[in-house]
This record gives structure tokens, C-alpha cells and sequence, in this order.
């Protein structure tokens, strides 16, 4: 199997203290490769390398710097088929979702923005015939990119390209837990022939590697998407420098159910936006509300499909569920089913580990879960649980469901199912999230702000907002009298 290594300055290294840590084959439960256990020192080596690839990538003509993207995103879709079985083997999720989804949505990240950058315009305040601002927008230098284990190309492209778009150089540390695709990312650049420094990836854990990263001195802004703890820590430790952060962080959604949706299409959606990747998104909606007068029919059909998929090993085009990503993420979610059933939770299907057959029998496989009979406000229900497991509850009026929905700290995504368009406006005005779903799950547009309030997160990455983001605004005033 082909060893990790850390990007640096244009280069393939391993960790400066020659040691690795264990990579792991969810589907197995096995070790299959190792990656670099890098420190401070290469994080201070990959920020020089950047500090000295900055004043040549940020005077790039853009059009210049739009074509190393263009070419990066082209580089991806030829590599499809094996860049979804790594991030498949490495994440544990289904093969055909990683080609369906993971590696197009990174190929898009690093095509939009290198379409974004050259229809990119500044703003211009006139002030008649005295004068008028202008508003320079220029990158920040060395900025850091640290991403989570969920969607891991994705996700770190989805920071990266448009960091790189407006003339950032970058370190960017994906999660130690599925390195593999931001290491074949490395090769790719290279391939492409992207200036050395311009892009590092620096791999090893949050507290030798994300740490540093956060705490340097020369690194301008740090774009985060991980849990709600770590985004703490990072707000605690760049908050004295006024570092700028955007932190994308935990979710605890609502799935809102009003008795006069589409059912047959809020059914079919409710089941991936439950279950997808293993439930591992952190827009899933894990909290199910159903108007009273439905609450029986949606149970007896959501239970009929749930027990229905197939949870199977990653490579097989069958499988609807795959593993979860480690065995400590595994032991987390076992520990929150054993939680609901003390919180006085039935459990409707599901429940436990799967157990799959040789050479499978030792991978993290858990049944889709679905549990009734809590309170909104148990832990179970208030705390993030990321695997495949959802609740459902009974609500009746549109007063009660919104105390119900808002009642966590969190405030990422919510889904609201109704055809009832006042009624849809009115809900998603009050609910409390950084994006609100009407009869779908998951339509993405690039163009749009996305992310969190409360606890799930500051700032907003896509679309403008990244590039905003990731430079700095001069206003430039001019007296014409
Ligand atoms: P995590 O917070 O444990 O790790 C995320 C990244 O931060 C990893 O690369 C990790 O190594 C690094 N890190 C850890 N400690 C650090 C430190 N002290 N300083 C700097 N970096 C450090 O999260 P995870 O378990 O990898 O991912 C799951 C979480 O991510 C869930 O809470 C999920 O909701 C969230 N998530 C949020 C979004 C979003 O857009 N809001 C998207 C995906 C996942």
C-alpha cells in the first residue's frame, strides 16, 4: 500500500521526526497504510515555504491562477475512479456515494472558483461630484485550512480553492482519520505543475499539527470545519491575536414534518437525509418532527425503509450503509443508542453493530437506527451523535415545533416539509439555522452563504463569502473637488 506523505514546498516529505501514525480501513477494522506524525517543525516549515510562494502566487495575473484551478478540477474528474476508492477505503463510506458525490463536489470546488475569481468585482461607493471609495480587496498571505473526516476532499477543497482563487498561499491539514485523498491532492498539484509553496499539507494530529497551525504567528486566518470543542479552542486561542476565523462547526438538525407535505418525495428524502454517508453529514437531520395526525403512518413507513437498507461492505454497489469512520466514533455512537434506551427511548429498528461477514467481521457497521418515545430536550436529543442514528417525535402546532427545533445550541441546517407556502416563509423566518431546507435535502448551490449559528459556527464559506473571507478590504477614498 502507498505509504502518506506530507506536501511541502513542492514536495513529498515525510514528518521531520521520521515517525507515522496508523491509518485505518474502517470497513475492516484494520490498519492499511501509515501517514506522517508531523509536529511544529513542518508546520514551520510548510509556512515558510508558503511566506516565500506568496509575493509571486498573489501577482499572478488571475487568469493564471484560474487555469492551475481549472486544471486541478480536470485532474480530479480524470482521477474519479480512484480517488473515490480511496476516500471509500479511507472513510469507510459506499464507493458508488464517493463517485457520485465526494470527488465530483471537489472537482466543482476547485472549478467554481476558478470561474469566480475571473467575474470577481469590488465595490465602488460614489459620492457625486465630490469624490467616491473604492474598496481593494487583497489576499491575506499564508492562511491555514483545517478539515474533518466526513467528507474529506470535499470538504478541504471547499476551503482550499477558494483560498488559492484570490492569491492566499495555504497550509492546510486534513483530519489524521482519512488522509488519503488530500495526499493524492498533493500529487495531483504536482502533476499540474502548481508553484512550490503555494499549496502545503501538512498530515498528523489536531494537537501536533491543527494546533501550531492555529498558533503561528504568520498564518492570517484560519478557515476551520470540525466539532463545536475544537472551534472553541481555536476561537480561545486566536481571539487575543484578533486572528481571522471561520469556523464551520456541529449540528444537531431538525427534520420538520408538517401534515400536508409531498409524503411520498418528504419520505424518500427523509431516509437519505437521515441515513446518508452513514449519517455522518453534518447537515443529516437527526431530529424528526411529524405532525401528530401522520406521526403513526410516517412511523410505519419510515421503519418499513429504514430496516430495508442494506448495510454492506463500501466496495458493493448495494450497499446503502457502510461503516462508520473509527472504532472510537463507533463506541460513541453504540454508547448514545445505550443512553436512549436509559432516557426511556424505544427503539424502533436498528439499535446495535451489524455483523458482516469475512473479511468484514471486525469493520465499524451499525444498524440504521431510529428511536421514539424521548423528550426534545434529553441529551440524547440536544447532543451531536453523527452516525446513523435518528429520533422522531410527535409535535401539533407550529409553536410547539419551533420550541422544539431551536431548543439546542446548535443552528446549522433545518428541513421543513410543507406545501403550505406561508406557512413555509413564516417557519423558516424563526427557525434558528444558517440554512433552511423547504421540500428538499441537500440542493446545493455554490453561490450561496453556507454555515452555521450558535454554537454550529461564525462566518459563512461559499460563494462570495469565501472569497470576501479570505482577503482583507481597503477602503479608498478619493476627493474629486
Ligand atoms: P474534529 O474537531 O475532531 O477535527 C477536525 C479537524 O481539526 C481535524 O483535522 C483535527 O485534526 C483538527 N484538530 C483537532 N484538534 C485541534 C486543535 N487543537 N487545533 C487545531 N486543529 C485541531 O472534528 P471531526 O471529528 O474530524 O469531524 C466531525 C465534526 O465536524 C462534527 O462535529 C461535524 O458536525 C463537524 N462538521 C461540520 C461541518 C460544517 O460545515 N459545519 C461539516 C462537516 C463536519
Amino acid at each position: 500500500m502507498q505509504q502518506i506523505f506530507n506536501y511541502i514546498n513542492g514536495k513529498l516529505v515525510s514528518a521531520q521526526s521520521g515517525n507515522t501514525i496508523e491509518v485505518y480501513d474502517p470497513s475492516r477494522g484494520v490498519i492499511y497504510t501509515h501517514a506522517p506524525d508531523s509536529d511544529e517543525r513542518d508546520i514551520n516549515t510548510a509556512v515558510e515555504a508558503a511566506q516565500l510562494a506568496f509575493p509571486l502566487w498573489s501577482t499572478l495575473h488571475y487568469n493564471q491562477r484560474s487555469q492551475f484551478l481549472e486544471k486541478i478540477a480536470q485532474r480530479i474528474e480524470e482521477k474519479l475512479d480512484a480517488l473515490a476508492a480511496a476516500e471509500s477505503l479511507d472513510n469507510g463510506k459506499p464507493y458508488w456515494l464517493a463517485k457520485k458525490v465526494d470527488i465530483p463536489r471537489a472537482a466543482s470546488n476547485f472549478r467554481f472558483f476558478s470561474h469566480a475569481i475571473t467575474q470577481w468585482k469590488t465595490e465602488m461607493h460614489s459620492m457625486g461630484s465630490q469624490g467616491f471609495n473604492h474598496t481593494v480587496r487583497s489576499p491575506l498571505g499564508v492562511v491555514g485550512c483545517i478539515s474533518p473526516w466526513n467528507l474529506p476532499l470535499y470538504l478541504f477543497s471547499w476551503k482550499i480553492a477558494p483560498a488559492l482563487a484570490v492569491g492566499n498561499t495555504v497550509v492546510a491539514k486534513p483530519s489524521e482519520i482519512t488522509p488519503y485523498t488530500a495526499f493524492l491532492l498533493s500529487e495531483i498539484c504536482m502533476e499540474v505543475g502548481l508553484p512550490a509553496g503555494v499549496l502545503n499539507i501538512v498530515h498528523g494530529l489536531g494537537e501536533k499539527v491543527g494546533k501550531p497551525l492555529v498558533d503561528h504567528q504568520k498564518v492570517k486566518a484560519i478557515s476551520f470545519t470540525g466539532s463545536t470543542a475544537v472551534g472553541k479552542r481555536i476561537a480561545i486561542a486566536t481571539a487575543p491575536v484578533f486572528k481571522k476565523v471561520s469556523l464551520e462547526m456541529g449540528g444537531k438538525n431538525p427534520n420538520v414534518i408538517f401534515a400536508d407535505c409531498n409524503y411520498e418525495k418528504m419520505l424518500k428524502t427523509t431516509v437519505q437525509s437521515s441515513f446518508s454517508n452513514q449519517g455522518q453529514i453534518c447537515l443529516c437531520g437527526s431530529r424528526i418532527f411529524v405532525e401528530k395526525s401522520i406521526y403513526e403512518q410516517f412511523k410505519q413507513d419510515f421503519v418499513e425503509k429504514v430496516s430495508a437498507l442494506k448495510v454492506g461492505p463500501p466496495t458493493e454497489d448495494k450497499t446503502k450503509i457502510g461503516a462508520v469512520v473509527s472504532k472510537p466514533h463507533f463506541e460513541k455512537i453504540l454508547s448514545y443508542i445505550e443512553l436512549a434506551k436509559k432516557e426511556g427511548g424505544t427503539i424502533l429498528c436498528g439499535g446495535k453493530r451489524a455483523k458482516l461477514d469475512d473479511p468484514y467481521q471486525n469493520g465499524w457497521y451499525i444498524e440504521p437506527t431510529i428511536i421514539e418515545g424521548l423528550s426534545y430536550d434529553c441529551r440524547v436529543n440536544q447532543e451531536e451523535i453523527f452516525g446513523p442514528v435518528v429520533t422522531i417525535m410527535p409535535f401539533e402546532t407550529e409553536e410547539e415545533v419551533l420550541r422544539y427545533a431551536n431548543s439546542t445550541t446548535y443552528g446549522l441546517s433545518a428541513t421543513l416539509w410543507t406545501e403550505n407556502l406561508t406557512r413555509a416563509h413564516r417557519m423558516a423566518g424563526l427557525l434558528e439555522s444558517g440554512i433552511v431546507w423547504v421540500n428538499t435535502w441537500l440542493l446545493r448551490d455554490l453561490r450561496t452563504p453556507f454555515g452555521g449559528m450558535k454554537s454550529s459556527g461564525i462566518g459563512r464559506e461559499g460563494g462570495e463569502d469565501a472569497l470576501r473571507f479570505f482577503t482583507e478590504p481597503k477602503n479608498v477614498c478619493i476627493e474629486i473637488e
